[in-house]
């Protein structure tokens, strides 16, 4: 059963078709800045197999219609194509990144599920609008495929209200919808099934801390496989510190600087959002630059590492008096993924809480690959798991089109 991923921005495309019973990616590409004059197209056939087939150029790809034919016309193609025709492929997922109260799992897309997803516009103006041009140009060129709307908050809708709402006037969240609603959740859902794997507990009975450290990033409380807290807010700024994005701030902090930098609150907005974090504090947002930077002594490289190091704790440190019961903690993403010294950082001198880590273990797991890093005798395993938002996608629009959703 072959399924379609498409994660559409408001200028690209990335997607994935993937055997769901192997399960294996049979291609997968990106196509970047549609609109522009010249856009760019990265397509490859069987990747991480000897037959690998790659196409990389530049093309002429004016809007998102354009974007879909080129990719029908690359899975399809004589020559690198996968399939012969359109008939191969199953269903197709589109990963939607605000999905507000109304959705709580993926739902078949009809009309009235666009009109939703275009009324929660307002609630994700930046990422919203490119997932519903992918959808309605979609919907157009398949219309004889199930396609299913994967949400990004959908995980995170088991949270509970005293860890949901902020402590505002009612009205601001009856009439404007001000609350937390999380994201990341199709990784941290996946984390979550697998580490119940790996432990060989069933998922409804395991409690973890999923650390998602990517460029963004945020910390997830699991009890019994279901959210009950997470890092981020309202939007993807709030919780730890990210790449660009500046994380937890006090809200006066931001008035203050509309008024003493005379700047309009948007650049404000946006200063926080793609200058802050780890470039805002030391000039750099990717871990393996701040790594360079301390070996040659930097100061702010330090400070920004140590901060990073800090404010995962500081979630790490709340999840465990969220949860009646911590099995495990899951590093996932970029960061978690790759970067051994920040998670010596995080699990450093936790043994009071159960955590016995395992240095030796942490620095021999292969880059990219999965495994417990703690010691055989620690009460809350420590693991990294390689996160597959793209089948973890798969997987629930297997389920919904074969009516088995909800998971439990
Ligand atoms: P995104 O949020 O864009 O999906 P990713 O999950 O791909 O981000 O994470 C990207 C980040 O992962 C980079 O900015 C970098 O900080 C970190 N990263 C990637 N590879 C490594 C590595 N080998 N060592 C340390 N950090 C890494």
């Amino acid at each position: 059963m072959n399924i379609l991923v498409i994660n559409s921005g408001s200028s690209s495309i990335k997607y994935k078709l993937i055997e769901i019973n192997g399960p294996s990616v049979l291609a997968e590409g990106l196509i970047e800045r549609i609109g522009e004059p010249v856009s760019n197209v990265a397509h490859r056939s069987l990747p991480g197999t000897p037959n690998v087939l790659k196409v990389v150029e530049k093309s002429v790809i004016p809007d998102h219609s354009r974007g879909m034919n080129c990719i029908l016309s690359l899975l399809t193609d004589p020559k690198i194509g996968v399939i012969k025709d359109l008939s191969a492929i199953s269903a197709i997922g589109h990963r939607v990144v605000q999905g507000g109260e109304k959705f709580k799992a993926p739902v078949l897309i009809d009309g009235a599920v666009v009109e939703e997803i275009k009324a929660h516009i307002p609630l994700a103006p930046l990422h919203n609008p490119g997932a519903l041009a992918g959808i309605t140009t979609a919907l157009k060129l398949f219309d004889q495929l199930p396609q299913v709307a994967v949400f990004d908050t959908a995980f995170h809708q088991t949270i509970p209200a005293k860890a949901f709402r902020y402590a505002v006037p009612h009205r601001f969240y009856q009439k404007n919808g001000v609350r937390r609603f999380g994201f990341h959740g199709t990784s941290h859902q996946y984390v979550t099934r697998c580490a119940a794997q790996m432990l060989d507990k069933p998922v409804e009975t395991i409690n973890l801390i999923s650390l998602h450290l990517g460029n963004g990033s945020s910390v997830t409380a699991v009890e019994g496989g279901k959210s009950v807290d997470t890092s981020m807010g309202m939007t993807p700024l709030d919780g730890v510190i990210m790449g660009t994005r500046c994380g937890a701030l006090d809200p006066a902090v931001i008035a203050h600087l509309v008024e003493q930098e005379s700047q309009p609150l948007p650049e404000i907005m946006r200063i926080l959002t793609r200058e802050s974090g780890l470039k805002g504090l030391c000039g750099s947002n990717d871990l393996r630059d701040i790594h360079d930077l301390i070996a040659l002594g930097d100061e702010n490289a330090v400070l920004a590492l140590d901060m990073l190091i800090h404010s995962y704790r500081h979630f790490l440190g709340a999840y465990f008096t969220v949860l009646s019961r911590v099995d495990a903690v899951v590093f996932t993403a970029g960061v978690g993924e790759n970067d051994p010294a920040v998670r010596e950082g995080v699990c450093r001198g936790l043994e009071h809480m159960g955590v016995i880590f395992d240095i030796r273990k942490n620095l021999s797991l292969k880059r990219g690959k999965g495994g417990v890093i703690s010691s055989d005798k620690s009460p809350v395993k420590v693991m990294v798991i390689p996160t597959n938002e793209e089948l973890e996608i798969a997987v629930q629009v297997r389920r919904i089109t074969q009516g088995l959703y909800p998971f439990h």
